[in-house]
């Protein structure tokens, strides 16, 4: 385990050079505090989760302290956002510190967001809130311990510099941890301003640090951009099974690495429903919870576009072609894991949208039905659950189904709990858990923000004393408006 003071860098994509980042430092905020901090995300670079405590850990994390060996940047992207292409993005209130290298060699972005204006904060005051940086923290930690890849947070930093919303907050610090901070954006930006030299340096090196694995292949950019490809489908499918709503999936906010990564007023459905939209300017439902599927399909042919001068279009085509079926084939494979199958049977899959037509029909909570279904034997458990469905008729010819599905399995029902239980979270981040410990978090109270943290770094296990955070969410913690100012 090491001390702060003891990481090294070793910073790949600040050497790339000025042409893709410009160095910046950090605009301090004042009176840092440690909110939280994540101690398996601390362990990532080998830290001893003890550091947390320190002073210098909070000054690190809100500008006031720099590693010599750290180098901070600003990286320049543009990207499509909400289906329309803007030129000029980049970091506008984040910072690529550097890169650390842990004992097992593997590389580790610092990425502090809310750290000041760069270049790129166009009107923005280069500033991030407590709330959004608590939000982020706590999703990408949920993520994470559910299994789904993810950006990780390692910590948020509070103070009592003022922001300006739609009313005053506070500003904070988020550090993010992720293997690279390389978007779809970044190669839309060499690709549309015609910059093909620092487009060739940019896709050898992703390939090169991000997916050695390809170099071998005939066609090595055609192997990686399928492994892009195959990395989004699962990753889409993850977030279809779970229940994740994104928010803002512009292609800015897409990942080359094809993980969970940049997410705006994200959610986890409470009650299902297809067609919640949880970002409240996505007037159109652009970024609905179904139409994620489609619109990760669609930033991956905006990424396939901008990688035309180097892998041809038909090739590229008949790739992009591959990411609907594999999508479908993790989707389903979650799905059965889900209800406990272990086999294939080629009416799974309407075994399943059956079953989310009664709950769109029923608002029946999303998270706590497989949870129960997995609790006790199928037919108990679907006398237990019924009580949630409206549609009565539909949910019984759909159970009677489910039941003789299950009875076709083979083996005893004996690991069926365990199985279930496996994969079916029993605390999920609803967003009035998050509203609850973020109002307390303003007044200075980061307990209940720990303890979330907590319950949710052990999504499938019960814990003691932690029903409360188990429970359907309150009437009007459905229906909360998370604030897209951020
Ligand atoms: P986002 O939708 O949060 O991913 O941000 C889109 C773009 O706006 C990125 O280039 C951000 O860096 C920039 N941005 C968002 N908020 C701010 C802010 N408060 N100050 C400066 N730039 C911002
Ligand atoms: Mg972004």
């Amino acid at each position: 385990m090491k001390a702060l003071d003891q990481l090294t860098f070793d910073n790949r994509f600040a050497r790339l050079g000025d042409a893709f980042s410009t160095q910046v430092l950090p605009d301090p905020i004042a009176d840092p505090r440690l909110v939280v901090a994540s101690a398996s995300a601390m362990a990532l670079l080998d830290l001893d989760p003890a550091q947390a405590e320190l002073p210098l850990f909070a000054e690190l994390f809100s500008g006031y302290q720099s590693w010599q060996d750290a180098d901070p940047r600003a990286m320049v992207y543009s990207g499509h956002q909400f289906g329309s292409y803007n030129p000029r993005l980049g970091d506008g209130r984040g910072l690529l510190l550097g890169e650390v290298v842990n004992d097992a060699g593997e590389h580790w972005d610092l990425h502090l967001k809310g750290a000041g204006q760069t270049p790129y904060s166009r009107m923005g005051d280069g500033r991030a809130v407590l709330r959004s940086s608590i939000r982020e923290f706590l999703g990408s930690e949920a993520l994470h311990a559910l299994g789904i890849p993810s950006s990780r947070a390692l910590c948020v930093i509070g103070s009592s510099t003022p922001v300006w919303r739609e009313t005053q907050e506070s500003a904070a610090m988020l550090l993010r941890v992720a293997p690279s901070h390389i978007r779809y954006g970044h190669f839309e930006y060499f690709y549309y301003t015609r910059q093909p030299e620092q487009q060739q340096v940019l896709i050898d090196h992703v390939l090169t640090q991000h997916y050695p694995e390809c170099r071998e292949a005939e066609l090595p950019y055609l192997a990686m951009f399928r492994s892009i490809v195959e990395r989004n489908a699962e990753l889409t499918a993850y977030w279809q099974a779970y229940g994740f709503c994104h928010g803002v999936m512009n292609s800015d906010n897409m990942s080359i690495l094809g993980i969970t990564f940049d997410f705006g007023p994200f959610a986890f459905l409470d009650d299902f429903d297809a067609n919640f939209i949880c970002n409240h300017s996505d007037d159109r439902g652009r970024y609905s919870y179904s139409n994620q599927v489609p619109i990760a399909h669609w930033n991956l042919s905006a990424l396939a576009q901008a990688l035309t001068p180097f892998i041809e279009v038909e090739a590229l085509k008949e790739v992009l072609g591959l990411f609907l079926p594999l999508y479908q084939a993790h989707y389903l494979d979650l799905m059965r894991r889900r209800l406990g199958l272990t086999t294939a049977e080629d009416d799974d899959l309407a075994l399943v949208e059956r079953l989310l037509q009664c709950m769109q029909r029923g608002g029946v909570d999303y998270t706590l039905l497989f949870r129960r279904l997995g609790e006790q034997p199928v037919a108990e458990a679907l006398q237990r659950v019924r009580d949630d469905f409206v549609d009565l008729a539909g949910f019984d010819a759909w159970g009677a189904e489910y039941q003789a599905r299950c009875e076709r399995e083979p083996g005893n029902a004996e690991g069926r709990r365990e199985r279930m239980h496996a994969v079916n979270p029993l605390y999920i981040l609803r967003n009035y858990l998050a509203q609850k410990a973020i109002e307390a978090a303003k007044k200075g109270d980061y307990s209940e923000v720990r303890r979330l943290h907590q319950v949710l770094s052990k999504p499938f296990e019960e814990q003691p004393g932690m029903q409360a955070y188990a429970e359907r969410p309150p009437e009007w913690g459905k229906h909360l408006e998370i604030s897209c100012s951020s």
